[in-house]
């Protein structure tokens, strides 16, 4: 065992029903870190090339972060990783809450399953000691019972990542859901769950995580915590959208500074830019062929920060998490309680599918929640087969009788029902909207706004083409928490990492859409330092803040006693993002196949609206990110042998 991390992992065969304790040598630790790090450095090898995701050959690993447990703030998140249903490819989803510590306190780095289990069962580990049980009468329930009833069978006091009906079924779009409906949402990994028979982790310990230096860390948390307290006073809504219209109307941009986007996120959470982002043009509308204009300030109001917050009764914080975007809502409906819904789900149920019934929206993200499916990709194929609907491509007859127009709530409703039960047209569209309109046929293609089989975010890369780069580049494509023009202004890497560009303060927008080294380099930045984090198990609101604000990297050497410069923690990202893309072509994975469809890219150009007359060549700013990797430039597989070692 090193300082920071336990130096274990346990890894579970669910076909034989084992599970054996794997010690992990310190050089692992130093060359990936833990969290995504560490699980990519042993699925690589183990899982094999061609091997069927929902086979026994895939391995679900569910990871804590380096960070996690040591004092650092806003360390928290947890990931689960393994080989994706929707993309084929290297796959994994990042969660809050408080799973993260509560694996490491069983004095693991992460829980590795492998194999499938002939009948439910679920995991439980208590003060280190796992034991595979029976999950026979939690099947078919949904993941808010499920965690109630797992948290009451076993004491009381345990933690909860379980998967709901969706992924039960399969559907390539299932989460695993923690903390009644926080999901760890993307790469369908809810699926692989699910096709193992794997109902439910349950963790319960007490174990102290050994750290280097804890006076230095609890020092460096509190310098960090004086800038994520700096608030104002008073901040209305109303003002605060108007932001957005202006940020659209200026010739010129200037580099955004985190602090602003925190004391938004600290007042309303993600949903303080519900309106700020369409304003903008960072929101895609109708499918990714609308505009601003099709949803001005007066369709946003509905979904407005306020109008949101009038639900909120208390605020949610992750483990060790000072900010505490989240919040826990109450409604007249019939759930009661649930999570505040997130920007990216209000404008996939919303601005996406023209729907600005906020009742309906909070209704249909906690339908998803509870089901356990990623409500940014059900948002995202909604409004798909709203667009072939209205192209005659899907017919009512189709559609089970459901008139799915433009903004009908009810008919949006009804058909996440479907999806959730598979039923009918919701068979179909569980899976995605690449999957569906591989089944569709009929032009639907041209439809699914997607990268690599994933449903494309919420943020529009017409508006900042940083988020287009991301979406295409990485092993996991169309994700929109590792960088973008924005996220590099924000994390302020030049302040603690040689060599890397500084951005003007001010600058003509048109030059956001002309790519160069200085970009690429960025960009390459962005998933080094996301890598790191992810390794650490920090959150990327936390790291908006500024790495002269955020200490991550002293915070790294104060738990590890590692005497690493920031630099060489970036070249530890680096061989991290190696990895993943390795695992990729390892898979047989073209990387070019990931970029985001033309309408995403601007080709062509929309002719109104915010981001009217912008398009790139995508291909052209996937091969200056592969070049300035170190990748083949045509290819996009990783230097150094292909391994990513
Ligand atoms: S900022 Fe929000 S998502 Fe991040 S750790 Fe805090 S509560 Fe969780």
């Amino acid at each position: 065992m090193g300082y920071g991390y336990t130096g274990r992992i346990l890894n579970v065969d669910l076909t034989r029903g084992t599970t054996c304790v794997e010690e992990v040598p310190a050089e692992v630790y130093e060359a990936y870190l833990a969290g995504t790090g560490l699980a990519s450095f042993i699925l690589h090898d183990r899982i094999p090339p061609g091997a069927d995701p929902f086979g026994e050959e895939n391995i679900l690993a569910f990871v804590s972060g380096l960070l996690t447990g040591t004092g650092a703030l806003f360390s928290g998140r947890w990931m689960a990783a393994g080989k994706s249903p929707l993309t084929g490819g290297w796959g994994d989803a990042n969660c809050g809450g408080i799973l993260s510590p509560a694996i490491k306190r069983n004095g693991y780095d992460g829980i590795f399953f492998s194999g499938k289990s002939e009948g439910p069962v679920y995991l439980y580990v208590k003060d280190g000691r796992p034991e595979i049980r029976d999950a026979s009468h939690l099947w078919g329930r949904d993941t808010v019972e499920t965690e109630e009833t797992l948290i009451a069978e076993t004491g009381g006091t345990a933690t909860v990542a379980a998967v709901g009906p969706a992924g039960e079924r399969l559907s390539l779009i299932a989460g695993i859901s923690h903390e009644k409906g926080r999901l760890a949402a993307r790469s369908g990994l809810g699926a692989v769950m699910g096709a193992k028979r794997l109902k439910a982790l349950v963790l319960d310990g007490k174990r102290r995580i050994d750290v280097f230096d804890r006076a230095e860390i609890r020092d460096l948390s509190r310098r960090c915590n004086r800038w994520v307290r700096l608030q104002p006073p008073f901040l209305p809504a109303a003002p605060a959208a108007l932001i957005g219209t202006l940020m659209r109307v200026l010739p010129f941009q200037m580099a955004m500074d985190g602090m602003v986007y925190k004391i938004l996120l600290r007042k309303w959470g993600t949903g303080s830019m519900n309106q700020i982002s369409v304003e903008m043009g960072d929101a895609p509308v109708k499918n990714w062929k609308g505009t601003n204009r099709d949803w001005g300030l007066g369709r946003s109001y509905s979904v407005n920060p306020d109008a949101v917050a009038r639900f909120e009764r208390m605020k949610y914080h992750c483990y060790s998490c000072p900010l505490g975007c989240g919040g826990i809502c109450v409604d007249a409906g019939p759930y009661g309680r649930m999570h505040k819904p997130e920007y990216e789900t209000v404008i996939a149920l919303g601005a996406l599918c023209m729907n600005d019934d906020l009742g309906a929206i909070m209704h249909m993200n906690e339908m998803l929640n509870r089901a356990g499916m990623d409500t940014i990709s059900a948002g995202g194929t909604i409004a798909f087969a709203m667009e072939c609907f209205e192209n005659g491509i899907l017919t009512r007859s189709d559609l089970d009788g459901l008139e799915l127009k433009w903004g009908d709530s009810g008919a949006m409703i009804a058909l996440v029902e479907k999806m959730i039960r598979r039923e009918g047209i919701g068979d179909v569209l569980a899976d995605g909207s690449r999957a569906a309109a591989e089944k569709i046929g009929r032009g639907a293609e041209a439809l699914a706004m997607h990268a690599g089989g994933q449903e494309l975010p919420m943020h529009d890369g017409r508006n900042d083409p940083g988020f287009n780069v991301h979406y295409s580049v990485e092993a996991t494509p169309g994700r929109h928490t590792i960088g973008a023009q924005l996220y590099y202004e924000m994390f302020r890497l030049w302040t603690e990492v040689e060599g890397l560009p500084r951005p003007p303060l001010f600058y003509m927008k048109g030059r956001k859409y002309l790519p160069d080294e200085e970009k690429a380099l960025a960009a390459a930045a962005c998933s080094r330092f996301m890598n790191v984090a992810n390794g650490a198990g920090l959150c990327l609101f936390g790291l908006f803040l500024g790495v002269d604000r955020i200490p991550v990297f002293s915070w790294l050497n104060a738990a590890t006693g590692w005497r690493l410069e920031a630099g060489e923690y970036m070249e530890i990202g680096r061989r991290i993002q190696d990895r993943k893309q390795a695992f990729n072509i390892r898979q047989g994975i073209d990387p070019l196949s990931f970029r985001v469809p033309d309408r995403a890219a601007g080709r062509p150009p929309q002719t109104a609206g915010a981001n009217r007359g912008r398009g790139m060549d995508i291909v052209a700013w996937m091969r200056d990110y592969w070049r300035v990797s170190g990748w083949d430039e045509a290819r996009g597989t990783p230097g150094r042998g292909g391994s990513g070692r």
